[in-house]
């Protein structure tokens, strides 16, 4: 059996857990950057339990609150010149995968000088700040991944600086700062993480324990589809999905994603498409892509989600989903030049340029 498996975050999940471990903060240092986004950390009560916890313990702090969604480079070059100006010696970051993301990437461009065209060249030294995230959704898993993705404009898409020095200390997860996000992201972050738990188990990386750790995810997962699709989702089902992208994020750590992100990125930058929607418009067919070569997998997939066929899978994710955005044979064409060959090498079934087009196609709806 090989196995590979390193995850060095320390994971505190529960109600209040930022105020009943107020004292894990100190040792990371004395004055902290908040990264954040514009207005839910707010609103969802995050930022106030972390900046008490702080001013309880003496430590100062400066915010950046500047966070987009899909953050994009500049911001992290922005943040990071507020890290080195206020000199912050670590990060405490609490919002969706875009905040936690951007706080990784400055973590980075705090310590280390590194332009631009070379952000995503994987040749980074060993000095990062150290980093608190605090998930405020329930998707992307970020706070137990050593990846920051980020939109570059320039080329039109994602792309992910990945080094273990990405790990933060510790990750804080307290479902009670869901309690108010909406239908639409709920679900979106939901499918993301689930989409996490499946390209694990679909990937070449996959081992015993990504495997044991993708199958609870999705088992639990699962258990939310009712309540979802009738908007009645309750605390329990919060925590659910929490700890479900949680372990999903332990998933990718070790396996990265396949070709279902990848393709993913073009319906965001293209379509404006949520992450977690983007990949969940494309899970489907994928699945069908997979079950042509390898049914076993499929069926054992669908099997933890208490499914027979992918046909009731896609039922569900439609339901999920809604209308879907309009995607033509002329702009696939220009989204599977995109698609990054590391994604494409890490499925289980390696898909040519007319698998990933026929995915599309499905996808949308296209013949
Ligand atoms: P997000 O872009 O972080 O947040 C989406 C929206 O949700 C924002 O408007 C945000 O508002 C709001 N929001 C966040 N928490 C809330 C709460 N508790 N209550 C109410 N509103 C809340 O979305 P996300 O799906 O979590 O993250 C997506 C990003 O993560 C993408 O860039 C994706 O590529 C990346 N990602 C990273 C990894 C990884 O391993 N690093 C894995 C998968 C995806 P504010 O802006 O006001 O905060
Ligand atoms: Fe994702």
């Amino acid at each position: 059996m090989d196995i590979q498996f390193f995850m060095p975050v320390k994971v505190i999940m529960g109600f209040e857990c930022i105020r009943n471990n107020a004292d894990a903060f100190k040792e990371m240092g004395k004055k902290a950057l908040i990264v954040t986004g514009k207005h839910s950390s707010k609103a969802n009560g995050s930022f106030k339990d972390i900046t008490d916890v702080l001013t309880q313990n003496a430590q100062g702090y400066a915010v950046y609150d500047r966070v987009m969604s899909n953050p994009d480079i500049a911001c992290c070059y922005e943040g990071a010149a507020l890290a080195k100006k206020e000199q912050v010696d670590f990060i405490v970051a609490m919002g969706g995968g875009s905040p936690m993301d951007a706080a990784k990437a400055i973590a980075l461009l705090a310590l280390q000088d590194i332009p631009e065209d070379e952000l995503f060249s994987g040749r980074y030294k060993s000095d990062f700040l150290p980093m608190v995230l605090v998930p405020t959704t329930a998707g992307t898993g970020s706070e137990v991944t050593p990846y920051s993705v980020l939109t570059d404009h320039k080329i039109q898409t994602k792309m992910t600086i990945s080094s273990p020095g990405l790990f933060p200390k510790i990750a804080f997860l307290d479902a009670r700062y869901m309690e108010n996000l909406s239908y639409d992201i709920t679900v979106n972050t939901a499918i993301d993480a689930l989409s996490h738990s499946l390209e694990g188990m679909l990937s070449k990386k996959a081992n015993a324990v990504t495997d044991m750790l993708a199958s609870e995810s999705i088992r639990n997962i699962a258990l939310c589809f009712d309540a979802m699709k009738n908007k009645s989702l309750t605390l329990e089902h919060r925590e659910k999905l929490l700890y479900a992208s949680m372990l999903a994020g332990m998933v990718i750590a070790q396996t990265g994603t396949t070709i279902v992100h990848s393709m993913g990125y073009s319906l965001t930058y293209f379509k404006g498409a949520d992450h977690g929607r983007a990949n969940g418009l494309l899970l489907p067919a994928f699945l069908e892509f997979i079950a042509a070569s390898d049914s076993k997998a499929i069926n054992n997939i669908l099997s933890l989600m208490k499914l027979k066929t992918v046909d009731e899978f896609r039922t569900i994710i439609d339901i999920l989903l809604g209308e879907k955005e309009q995607v033509t044979s002329h702009d696939i064409a220009g989204y599977i030049k995109k698609v990054k060959q590391k994604s494409i090498e890490n499925c289980i079934i390696t898909p040519d340029d007319e698998d990933i087009t026929n995915i599309y196609k499905k996808s949308f709806g296209l013949k």
